[in-house]
């Protein structure tokens, strides 16, 4: 059996950037495990452009000396924004590499309470124990399908985050449900791959980010007024931006508006670069998809006007669902003690759970931290937070050099 101080769950931008700042910590023991960027290139489509701006795409270092630019300016490459997916793969490898070179990429299979800490097992069995454990395991297992298309074959109905490439589509008849970025950027890429594609989505119109309104501020009425209203951190309209940018401040507010800006800020939307794109791809929209049965080798889905079409395949752009105590790794007496909010937990100050020493950052953050947890850009102050936490330090341009805070190790 092997122990640490720190365990971190995790190798996506989350755990990378709390292991890059929790490793500063002299004395600090911190190990990290994961296969690193592993979401993003098994459960992103091939060909996928990042919805959210170069200045919001840097995942946190210390000091901020790991960013996009740095990257390309080390490797020679020449891309821009939209950050296309396999550029950001690539960053997040060098990341890794450059701050988290001692990453372990076994999988951690079990995490238990135990006095004093936690024990984890890893895919081959040795054991670790920590003090504290950083979990930073993403949405992955989160995928949300609704009911109703429950038990239907992978072959006939997927989850977008099932697909990474399209080539087994081309002049295949593809229904489309839901008006997210996923959704729409998949029906883009199907379109693309010579798919016979419709979207079908309950909302009334598809909302696209960047329109009129934004770009009319953005670059009719100069840099002041865009700045005053737009944070650098991207997430939210004009105005909310700002505030859902200072999560200390959001925390700060009653619950209902606290919920009212996450809700406002993440609503279903697409990237303005698609609209061209989707343009000969036509939509029922104000409609939702009931039912759905197998019809041969094809499927007969119903919709809630009563018409009904025969495709060969339905891709689910459902979203996520977030419930931490589906995390498979939780013990079940431990992910018992979690106390949540509709599958969210409850966290304080550090990003930590009801279980004294046990944090959890990313998506599952966002109902105690705001919308901005939801993307790479909440790593600048997760982080942060962490490392305060933690090593009762801030991070600043000094590397801190304080005694750890962590429970003994037993
Ligand atoms: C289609 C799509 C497009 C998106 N586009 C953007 C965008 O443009 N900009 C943006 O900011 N956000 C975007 N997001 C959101 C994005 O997923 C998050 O910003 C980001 O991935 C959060 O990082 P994370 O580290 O929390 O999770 P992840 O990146 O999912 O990383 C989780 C890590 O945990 C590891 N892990 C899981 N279980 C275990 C285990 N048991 N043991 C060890 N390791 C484990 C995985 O291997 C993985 O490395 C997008 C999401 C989707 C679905």
């Amino acid at each position: 059996m092997t122990r640490c101080d720190v365990a971190i769950l995790g190798a996506g931008p989350y755990g990378l950037s709390a292991a890059a700042h929790l490793s500063t910590v002299k004395g600090l023991d911190v190990r990290a495990f994961g296969e690193p960027m592993s979401f993003w290139q098994s459960s992103m489509p091939v060909g996928m452009l990042l919805r959210s701006g170069w200045q919001a795409s840097h995942v946190a270092s210390p000091n901020e000396s790991l960013t996009l630019d740095a990257f390309k300016e080390a490797t020679y490459n020449h891309f821009s924004s939209p950050v296309p997916l396999d550029r950001f793969v690539d960053y997040g490898l060098w990341f890794q590499r450059q701050a988290v070179p001692n990453l372990d990429r076994r999988k951690i299979v079990r995490i238990e309470s135990q006095p004093k800490g936690f024990g984890l097992i890893l895919e081959d069995g040795e054991t670790v124990r920590a003090g504290r454990v950083v979990i930073a395991g993403g949405i992955s297992s989160f995928a949300y399908r609704p009911p109703e298309f429950a038990g239907l074959p992978s072959s006939l109905a997927s989850h977008t985050s099932e697909h990474r490439e399209f080539k087994k589509f081309p002049r295949k008849q593809v229904l489309v449900i839901g008006s997210g970025q996923s959704a729409l950027e998949s029906a883009a890429l199907l379109h693309e791959a010579g798919a016979e594609v419709e979207i079908v989505a309950r909302a009334q119109h598809i909302r696209w980010l960047g329109g009129l309104f934004s770009r009319t501020i953005h670059s009719g009425f100069g840099p002041k007024l865009s700045q005053l209203l737009y944070a650098p951190t991207d997430v939210g309209p004009a105005g909310i931006s700002q505030i859902v940018a200072r999560p200390d401040l959001v925390r700060s507010f009653p619950r209902p508006l606290q919920d009212w800006l996450r809700k406002r800020s993440i609503r279903p939307a697409g990237a303005r670069w698609l609209v061209a794109r989707l343009q000969n791809v036509p939509m029922k929209l104000g409609r939702s998809a009931v039912s759905a049965v197998p019809f041969g080798e094809r499927l007969r889905v119903k919709l809630d006007d009563g018409s009904d079409r025969t495709v060969d395949h339905m891709f689910l752009g459902t979203g996520y669902r977030v419930n931490v105590t589906r995390y498979e790794f939780f013990s079940p007496q431990l992910a018992q003690s979690i106390s949540c909010f509709h599958g969210y937990p409850r966290l304080r100050e550090g990003f930590e759970s009801s279980v004294p020493g046990l944090h959890i950052l990313g998506a599952p953050a966002i109902w105690s931290f705001g919308p901005l947890m939801q993307f790479v850009v909440g790593t600048h102050y997760c982080s942060k937070a962490l490392l305060r936490r933690i090593a009762g330090k801030t991070a600043g341009n000094q590397i801190p050099v304080a005694e750890p805070l962590v429970a003994e190790v037993g």
